[in-house]
């Protein structure tokens, strides 16, 4: 049997054990083997880790730094991603079985999220407000907000940390993270980029290990300023309670339940391709994918054959593989949960139109594979339409008009993403404003960048990640007041 690799945790840019000195194991969802030991952190590895945060932000090196030298080593951490980027592209495929074909091409686009933040980090300016009072002068201050606890989940581990590690340390925060307890190993890569590029002691630190175990305490920790959440609703409800104590900011990035509407002049052929790529690509696994596929009832028997026709031609198997397109579920609960999913909705009557069990290919070995699965005929009421099954399994749901078509995408708990496919003008402009939705997407489906804000509304989240707006994020107005006037003649009355 090969030797399973041992990682350690990062905290103050030294290597450790677990306090406990304890393990877990990190599984391969394509060879349903375990490749890797991890550290099973408990909170005095939180304590130690929040502790060296809370230390580097108010002394030593960082609070003096100017913010275009924090500038110079995100770029330097930028380079260095872009020079590993194969390296650590194929860890996470190794831990969550995503495409090689899609992680190496994320993990070479990530560095552009240091180089965007880092030129940030010197732009980030105060105002100076016209006061009403005479000989009196105001001016504000935007600070960093402190130690961020950035809690991340296993779908697309480095993207989804880079999107909150870059704006805050532009900031000029410290940070404790905590990635997945199924996808440690690529962040501890990670770190290690992160002490070659100079950053101090304190700076970035890793802990790793179980939702209750490390993420719940650094949530509770009153030394902890800021939780940066991605992961499921349920996880992101107990966080606002946890943190609630100590009132810290919040940026929360939920779930979804996203539709894509094909309006009846849609060019077909992109709207199919581009609702394939919305559910299928990475396995269903994201938060934004379009599992509402919502069709106009006059192209429905022809979108739905063409669609089914190209989700079938799926090459599923090693996700290493370049030219596989349907990779293995990442986690095998996961799996279990995803065919639960698939017996409710044939439960609820809906149509299995492909799909609909686990895939017994033998290109797929001993992973977690599932069928591409398509349910024709679904109601908005049915749960396969309601709740996040993060998984390659859409519901195909007809309208009749375009009024139909927005209460039925707007008819969710969620407000992540949406897609609409038309080539009417006013129907690109209308469907936008009419679709309660932290993104939409116009004839093109799962776009995302540093540049552009992305965030959900309603139950998907609290607060936007990416774009200018991110790094506001991370920081805090102060203001300043200041008087050259006289001494006011009565001191209990306010000025
Ligand atoms: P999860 O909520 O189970 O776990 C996410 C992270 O939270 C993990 O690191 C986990 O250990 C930690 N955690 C668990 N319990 C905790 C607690 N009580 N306190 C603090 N931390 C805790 O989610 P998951 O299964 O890893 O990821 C799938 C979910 O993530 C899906 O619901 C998906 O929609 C969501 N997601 C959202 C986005 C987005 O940007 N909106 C992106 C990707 C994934």
């Amino acid at each position: 049997m090969t030797e399973l690799k041992s990682y350690r945790i990062f905290i103050d840019n030294e290597w450790r054990n677990s306090a406990s000195g304890e393990v877990f194991e990190s599984w391969n969802p394509f060879t349903d083997k375990p490749w890797a030991l991890i550290p099973k952190c408990d909170m005095r590895d939180v304590d130690d880790a929040v502790e060296a945060a809370h230390r580097a932000f108010h002394s030593g090196p960082w609070p003096q730094m100017t913010a275009t030298e924090r500038g110079h080593l995100l770029r330097r951490l930028g380079d260095l991603i872009a020079r590993d980027a194969e390296k650590l592209a194929a860890t996470e495929v190794r831990d969550n079985g995503k495409l090689i074909a899609e992680m190496g091409a994320q993990l070479r686009y990530l560095p552009q999220w240091l180089y965007f933040y880092a030129g940030l980090a010197d732009k980030i300016d105060g105002s100076v407000p016209p006061i009403d009072k005479p000989q009196m002068f105001t001016y504000t201050r935007r600070e960093p907000v402190g130690v961020v606890a950035a809690i991340t989940p296993w779908n697309s581990p480095l993207m989804l940390t880079a999107w909150k590690l870059a704006p805050a340390l532009a900031a000029g925060c410290t940070l404790v993270i905590k990635p997945s307890e199924h996808t440690s190993a690529s962040m501890l890569d990670f770190a290690a980029l992160v002490a070659e590029a100079g950053f101090p002691p304190g700076v970035v630190n890793v802990v790793t290990g179980f939702g209750a175990d490390v993420g719940d305490p650094l949530t509770r920790h009153p030394k902890v300023a800021k939780v940066a959440f991605t992961g499921g609703e349920a996880t992101g409800r107990r966080i606002v309670e946890a943190s609630a104590s100590t009132f810290k900011h919040l940026t929360l990035e939920l779930g979804g339940k996203s539709a894509q509407i094909v309006f009846p002049d849609a060019d077909l052929g992109s709207a199919v391709s581009g609702a394939v790529s919305g559910i299928f690509a990475a396995t269903g696994q994201t938060c934004i994918a379009g599992s509402r596929l919502l069709v106009h009832d006059s192209l429905l028997d022809e979108f739905s054959a063409r669609f089914v026709d190209l989700a079938r031609s799926a090459r599923m198997g090693d996700p290493m593989d370049p030219r596989t397109q349907v990779g293995p579920v990442t986690t095998r609960p996961q799996f279990d949960r995803i065919l639960s999913y698939i017996d409710i909705a044939k439960g609820e009557g809906a149509d299995c139109l492909l799909g609909g069990a686990a895939a017994q290919r033998p290109e797929c070995g001993q992973g977690w594979f599932i069928e591409p699965t398509v349910f024709g005929e679904v109601s908005n009421a049915m749960r396969i339409a309601r709740e996040e099954v993060f998984g390659p399994v859409v519901s195909i749901i007809p309208f009749h008009d375009d009024e139909e078509a927005f209460a039925i995408a707007n008819d969710t708990d969620y407000g992540l993403a949406a897609g609409v496919w038309t080539q009417s003008f006013a129907r690109a402009f209308e469907a936008p404003k009419r679709l309660q939705a932290g993104t939409v997407w116009v004839n093109t489906y799962r776009a995302v960048s540093y540049l552009a804000p992305f965030g959900g509304m309603k139950t998907s989240g609290l607060g936007r990640e990416n774009g200018v707006e991110a790094i506001n994020q991370y920081l805090e107005t102060k203001t300043v007041w200041m008087s050259w006037g006289e001494t006011p003649a009565n001191p209990f009355v306010m000025r």
